[in-house]
């Protein structure tokens, strides 16, 4: 109740949530409440939670942030809202988000741009702008995200929370609405590294309704933030920090420099040391990830007919148009943008020279990764070039905002996990994230270093 009268009194202005099911969560609450009389209570029973509004949950909109979808209510839950119904949590709404993930402000949501809580004149980022701004402002202690391209961790930096992107495959994609199939990944985001692992707990792991999913024994993401170090004045003693210099290159306003530079002398306090690396591809991450992501959305999007579902035209003469005003009535600009991005890199007589090229360079990428990560515990950087920038700054210019995702796409082709943190303020007091990078499958490393920072 109190989450939700927190949502009722500050929703309006944040534009975070798209569904609130206040009945939903209060019959949850009470089951919660049953169980934990009766001792059957796991560590998230009756924890409220959200879900960004990409994840399929039966009974409740599931809007992907499009007037494609604005009446879709799915008939089965997604395999990640399963799991976290089967720990007992409670949900409280869904949240806010561009239109099916395409984009790093959430303005191209159908349901209006999310304000950023620290500055409402402000975005929150995105694609996962409602989850961060909902955490941000402490409507819900955890929300789930999904990362295709930086959309949990750049949301996250922009709003001064935790967020987390897995491994590529550690988080069922079944019921994740589909933006870029090889590069998409669900996680949480949450106050604190301690509170994102708990989450993992109750919904990574083998999925055989995901084809991609890795077939892995569960694991307890809190046992190494929950080791006592051998020296606590320097819990980080022995822990290498690989810093790419690449990452820290014109582009970086100079208020996230200072702010990241102090979070890597911090760092140094704990105990790690610094060492410096280099991703020499790192300027070739946008032009690979904007092939490689609106290619697969251009085939994922194809779905979207009029004709199973979704919306469809009041109007049309023949089954062609019938199409052909479906989409354009239920798309936005950006997603028709990439369909036809996507379309044409993949047509006869483009296909070697744009989407080939860029799969090689996917490759490159991910050695490139491999490299630095084998002189380092985990990479170390910003999460964006900037600070919230403000609403309808970059909603003109699709290159400008394409360009802001240089420090987040590179680990999305490479599958690697990623995380953002808080470690401090820019200019106007806004918040800053420091980026983790670590290998593959490691992320209860990732977090126990999140965790000592914090
Ligand atoms: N900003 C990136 C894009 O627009 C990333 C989005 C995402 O991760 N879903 O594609």
């Amino acid at each position: 109740q109190t989450f939700l009268d927190r949502i009722a009194a500050l929703n309006p202005g944040l534009n975070a949530f798209i569904t609130v099911d206040s009945d939903g969560a209060l019959a949850q609450a009470r089951a919660a409440d049953v169980a934990i009389a009766a001792g059957k209570a796991g560590p998230l029973t009756g924890l409220p939670i959200a879900h960004k509004d990409l994840f399929c949950t039966e009974g409740l909109l599931t809007s992907c942030g499009s007037k494609m979808l604005e009446n879709f209510i799915s008939p089965y839950d997604a395999t990640v809202v399963a799991r976290l119904k089967a720990a007992g949590t409670v949900l409280l709404g869904k949240t806010n988000c561009d239109e099916f993930a395409m984009g790093s402000t959430n303005e191209s949501s159908a349901f209006g741009a999310v304000k950023n809580p620290w500055d409402l004149s402000r975005v929150p980022g995105g694609s996962s702008g409602g989850s961060a701004a909902a955490v941000a402002a402490r409507l819900a202690p955890a929300i789930t995200g999904t990362d295709t391209g930086g959309s949990i961790r750049q949301p996250a930096s922009l709003c001064g929370v935790t967020g987390l992107k897995p491994t590529y495959g550690v988080v069922s994609r079944w019921g994740m609405v589909a933006y870029a199939s090889s590069l998409d990944q669900g996680g949480p985001f949450a106050k604190s590294a301690e509170d994102c692992a708990l989450m993992l707990n109750a919904f990574a792991g083998f999925d055989d309704k995901d084809s991609t999913s890795a077939e892995r024994e569960g694991e307890d993401y809190t046992r190494l933030l929950n080791q006592a170090p051998a020296d606590p004045a320097r819990p980080l003693a022995g822990v290498r920090l690989g810093v790419p210099k690449e990452y820290f290159g014109e582009g970086l306003a100079a208020d996230v420099r200072v702010a990241i530079e102090a979070a890597l002398v911090e760092l140094e306090k704990l105990g790690a040391v610094r060492v410096i690396v280099s991703l020499p591809k790192t300027e070739l991450a946008i032009p690979a990830y904007y092939v490689i992501a609106p290619a697969e959305a251009s085939s994922n999007l194809s779905r979207y007919d009029g004709v199973r579902y979704g919306h469809r035209a009041a109007e049309y003469r023949d089954l062609m148009e019938m199409y052909c005003k479906s989409r354009a009535e239920g798309f936005g600009r950006e997603v028709q943008r990439r369909i036809m991005v996507g379309t044409y890199v993949l047509s006869h007589g483009y296909y070697d020279a744009y989407y080939l090229q860029a799969l090689k360079l996917r490759r490159l990428i991910a050695e490139d990764f491999q490299a630095a990560l084998a002189q380092c515990d985990v990479l170390v950087g910003p999460v964006s070039p900037t600070t919230a920038w403000s609403l309808g700054q970059m909603a003109d210019d699709p290159v400008q905002m394409y360009l802001a995702d240089i420090y987040t796409v590179a680990l999305n082709l490479a599958g690697l996990p990623g995380m953002s943190v808080p470690c401090g303020f820019g200019k106007g007091g806004l918040p800053v994230g420091l980026q983790l990078i670590g290998n593959y499958f490691d992320e209860a490393r990732m977090l126990a270093i999140a965790h000592r920072f914090q």
